[in-house]
């Protein structure tokens, strides 16, 4: 039996859950009986502190098959995002007191980061008609919280709650509520159809998040400082499923690995962005791309997110300072940096957004991108060739796209600088697009990658490996 670390780990990977707990989250995995001797094992070995209900697991990189859990089974839609029925109570540090809620969804970002979107509920204080009672006594109840509380975020589209709260999810602690038609003590209760019933006294959650917030290691107290709107991918998918349920353009095909929800990881409103256009060119079969790249090294003074913005603009139709503007996509990137990445992956993009058996005709100012698109794009060229380009990743995947898209795709070199129109406009739209928090391939999800090595479970080593270790080792070496 093959027992995976994350099948025994609290929903972000950082806890140890209990047995009993391991059992509940894995009904089909036959785990059975009292606790065996190889788990106490793990209890005593693994654990830093076993303050209330958590367990904090010592060993590090298990925070990282959450991580990469974003990075996982493609063809469930977003069902690491919306787990159903996920109820938690988590500690408010500034406010000093109790928030409860129910999951919308879980967005792990690129750097680690899982934030937890719920919609916020409220203790109903005088539903048990009962006085003198103890806290633990009084029948536990919620309802969802009317708005201006003062812990609400801001949201997109019309979700129904009033009020959406967010917290970092390694700060969530799960109970359990009764099943809608059950009512407890209900001879004493003024019922009201929204209530919600916990089995839990609340008095007793209470004291274990505000318990857990004190004792918590390691991590960290705060939210990002910026923490992306939710956008609800989700709602956006169900409301166009009709569109990407039988389309022209694979990357369209909600049951495809290819998916473009599927290929991407990170800035979800870029890849919403990229479905929209996609959509729009349906209907056409010749295209016109100017693409750029835009490329600073690190600055910590600039104001921007990311070092890597990428752009392109659709101009078949177009005649410089047309009205409305010719159609365009822009996004940014954030891992190994350099101009030759944000240009391929402007490439890529482009690829994605076109049907199938189209033909383009892509205007790039590096040359480089050219030699390596013939390079790739070579049926004699050996994968072992291939694993040894920079950017792998972007440039499988173009290959794939090509072959399995049917697409007649034609580069072509301009001229950086020389006033080009479209290119520089591309140019702008890249620079621009280092504002934009980033996206990144899913490596996971490429069709005939066996495994993708990842450095220091931050990010896939999209380049020649050996030459990568080699670097480490001179590094090392050198010190
Ligand atoms: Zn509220």
């Amino acid at each position: 039996m093959i027992i995976l670390v994350n099948q025994l780990a609290s929903i972000d990977g950082s806890y140890l859950s209990t047995w009993k707990d391991v059992k509940k989250q894995n009904p089909k995995a036959n785990f059975k009986g009292p606790t065996p001797k190889w788990f106490q094992q793990l209890e005593k070995s693994n654990i830093i502190a076993a303050e209330c209900s958590r367990r904090l697991l010592q060993n590090l990189t298990v925070s990282s098959p959450a991580r990469y859990d974003s990075m996982s089974p493609p063809i469930q839609k977003a069902s690491n995002y919306c787990p159903k029925n996920e109820w938690t109570i988590s500690w408010d540090l500034v406010h000093q007191c109790e928030l409860y809620g129910k999951t919308i969804e879980q967005q792990n970002d690129l750097y680690g980061t899982s934030l937890t979107y719920r919609t916020h509920y409220i203790p109903v204080v005088d539903a048990d008609t009962r006085s003198n009672l103890t806290p633990k006594k009084v029948t536990p109840t919620l309802r969802p919280c009317p708005g201006q509380c003062g812990h609400s975020v801001p949201f997109s589209g019309n979700l129904h709650p009033k009020c959406i709260i967010v917290s970092l999810t390694s700060h969530l602690i799960l109970f359990n509520v009764h099943a809608k038609k059950f009512i407890p003590n209900k001879q004493f209760l003024k019922l009201e159809k929204s209530f919600i019933f916990p089995v839990t006294p609340l008095h007793t959650l209470r004291t274990q998040a505000f318990t857990f917030s004190k004792h918590r290691l390691i991590i960290p107290n705060v939210l990002p400082s910026t923490v992306p709107i939710l956008s609800t991918l989700d709602l956006y998918l169900n409301a166009n499923s009709e569109i990407f349920n039988n389309s022209i353009n694979l990357n369209l095909n909600i049951s495809s690995s290819l998916f473009i929800n599927n290929i991407f990881v990170g800035n979800r409103d870029l890849i919403i962005q990229l479905l929209e256009i996609a959509k729009q060119f349906l209907l056409r079969k010749n295209f016109i791309f100017y693409t750029d790249g835009s490329f600073f090294s690190l600055d910590v003074t600039s104001s921007t997110q990311t070092q890597m913005g990428f752009a392109w603009i659709e101009t078949t139709d177009a005649t410089p300072n047309s009205d409305p503007p010719p159609p365009s996509y822009k996004g940014a990137l954030s891992f190994n940096p350099s101009s030759t990445k944000a240009e391929v992956y402007a490439l890529l993009t482009a690829i994605i957004a076109v049907p199938d058996n189209s033909e383009l005709d892509v205007f790039t100012d590096l040359l480089n991108v050219i030699h390596t698109f013939h390079v790739v794009t070579n049926k004699l060229t050996s994968i072992r060739r291939i694993l040894k380009c920079n950017n792998h990743l972007a440039w499988r995947l173009i290959d794939i796209l090509i072959t399995k898209k049917s697409l007649i795709v034609r580069l072509h070199k301009v001229k950086a600088h020389s006033n080009d129109y479209w290119n520089d406009m591309a140019d702008g739209l890249a620079n621009a697009a280092r504002q934009l928090a980033p996206y990144e391939i899913n490596p996971t999800n490429l069709p005939g990658s066996l495994m993708t090595p990842i450095w220091a479970s931050i990010a896939p080593i999209d380049r020649d490996i050996r030459k990568f270790c080699h670097n480490l080792t001179d590094v090392y070496t050198f010190n």
